[in-house]
């Protein structure tokens, strides 16, 4: 491709500037990224409180974070932050150990047989399930792998047929059932439900084991993990601050059309015309219409066609709340805590973590995470769940004097396992630059920062 093309980015977050960055070392150097907020990061957001800064969305990442680490590279930045750490409260608030034997004596052989199990699924991922952690979607659902591997920070291309990958497309319990290992589910279930996404009776296994590949996982369980002293959203600001082109923000974008090799956007007001297009923000969003913050799907503003009005109706999105609460110095929890007990669809609405950031004071807010929306029940409304998070957090004995900042977000588009069988990312990749349009951003991998930046440097890889 002519290096020169103008390449329009749409959002700021880790995909988007991830974007610019691979395209940069490409070569490419003619590119424009929009974000419509006034500031970049999109769902990592750490706002200041009392001077420090503390996290609205991303927190964590994990050693095999490559992407992150490309970024982190290109920025001379590094993971400085808080080591984390945590403890497990029931749903009365009574401290909990659900993983040490000697405090658990009734639940001695259930703990026995969850490692069996365990060991039996490491191995099973590495055998029959072999091609299954390679990021993005491309050929699972006709039982195919093609992309690049994750096993090491090399990330060669690999790509070979497996007709076992098509279990992927079951929802995460079915496939946990089918293969005999029912009870990892327990290890599995803290850094997914209770990180916003979604019950394992709804979510494909793809989903589910991209993100928590086997080494991710115990990489959680170790508490082997990244934190950033001044937040995720640094990451992303660094990255802005050393492109090229960094990120053109407060961009209001009214229209897009695609007509005669050529992509017009209005922003602002203006017509900019470009060559291609990246779309990393939202593709659909349903039940706009109940959003107070204006968010809307790429269909909305494209002139979208047929295939990409068909296909992106059938993205679903996780309603997720995080509240930033004040609790005072009396009250303020030891550490963060997980509350297993929530985690159940039974629960909905329910606190399911709450996360103390800075061990070192007591003058910073605590977050708390709750899930509302789950296929087959009623969908929680907001002030309702905000109520109940609160009421949790009295229950834990660790009650909020005041909520400071709160946030109902977008969250983890996905698609569910019928459509995920019908082939719906072979459909959606074939459709990769079609329309002068390639598609990237959280629903073409999965919501975390690694795999959307990781998809982006693919995303460059095949097609600039
Ligand atoms: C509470 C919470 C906790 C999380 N925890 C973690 C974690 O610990 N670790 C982890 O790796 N990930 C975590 N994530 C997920 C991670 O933040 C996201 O997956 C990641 O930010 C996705 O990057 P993205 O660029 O695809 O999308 P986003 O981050 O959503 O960025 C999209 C950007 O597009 C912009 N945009 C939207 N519409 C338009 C438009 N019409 N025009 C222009 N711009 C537009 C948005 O303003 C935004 O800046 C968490 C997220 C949340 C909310």
């Amino acid at each position: 491709m002519d290096k020169n093309i103008r390449i329009c980015i749409i959002g700021g977050g880790p995909a988007g500037l991830s974007a610019g960055m691979y395209l940069e070392q490409k070569g490419y150097e003619n590119y424009t990224i929009l974000e419509k907020l006034d500031r970049v990061g999109g769902k990592c957001w750490s706002p200041y409180y009392n001077g420090r800064r503390y996290e609205m969305g991303a927190i964590m990442g994990v050693p095999s974070y490559y992407a992150v680490h490309d970024v982190e590279e290109f920025c001379g930045i590094t993971h400085d932050g808080p080591k984390l750490n945590r403890n497990y409260k029931d749903r009365t608030g009574k401290v909990i150990e659900p993983f040490e034997p000697k405090k658990n004596l009734l639940k001695i052989p259930r703990l026995l047989k969850m490692k069996k199990q365990l060991k039996k699924f490491g191995e099973l991922l590495e055998t029959k399930y072999k091609g299954y952690d390679i990021n993005g979607h491309r050929g699972v659902a006709e039982g195919r792998y093609d992309g690049f591997s994750a096993a090491n920070a090399k990330r060669e291309k690999v790509s070979g047929v497996n007709p076992n990958l098509k279990d992927l497309a079951l929802p995460f319990s079915e496939f946990c059932k089918k293969n005999d290992v029912e009870l990892i589910q327990d290890i599995w279930i803290g850094p997914f439900t209770s990180f916003g996404y979604g019950y394992f009776d709804e979510i494909p296994a793809a989903y589910v084991l991209k993100y928590l590949d086997f080494q991710t996982c115990m990489n959680f369980v170790k508490i082997n993990l990244w934190t950033w002293k001044d937040g995720t959203q640094f990451i992303w600001e660094s990255l802005n601050d050393h492109l090229k082109n960094p990120a053109r923000l407060n961009s209001n974008i009214s229209k897009v059309e695609r007509r005669d090799g050529q992509v017009y956007v209005t922003v602002n007001g203006e017509v900019e015309v470009y060559d291609k297009v990246i779309v990393t923000s939202p593709l659909y969003v349903p039940n706009k219409e109940g959003r107070d913050d204006g968010l809307v799907g790429m269909v909305d503003y494209f002139d979208a066609r047929p295939d990409e009005k068909k296909l992106f109706s059938k993205i679903e999105y996780e309603r997720y709340d995080v509240l930033a609460c004040e609790i005072k110095p009396e009250h303020h929890p030891e550490i963060s805590y997980y509350v297993f007990d929530n985690m159940i669809p039974e629960r909905l609405g329910h606190l399911m973590v709450y996360y103390r950031r800075w061990r070192d004071t007591v003058d910073q807010v605590i977050t708390t995470y709750a899930l509302r929306k789950h296929k087959n029940s009623e969908e929680v409304p907001y002030e309702k769940c905000k109520k109940m998070v609160l009421r949790d957090l009295k229950t834990m004995k660790n009650p909020a004097s005041k909520v400071v900042n709160e946030w109902s977000v977008y969250y983890f588009p996905h698609v569910f396992s019928e459509t995920y069988k019908s082939g719906w990312y072979d459909k959606v990749e074939a459709m990769q630059g079609k329309y002068d349009t390639y598609y990237a951003g959280e629903i073409m991998s999965f919501g975390d920062m690694d795999e959307t930046a990781e998809y982006s440097r693919e995303l460059v890889e095949r097609f600039f």
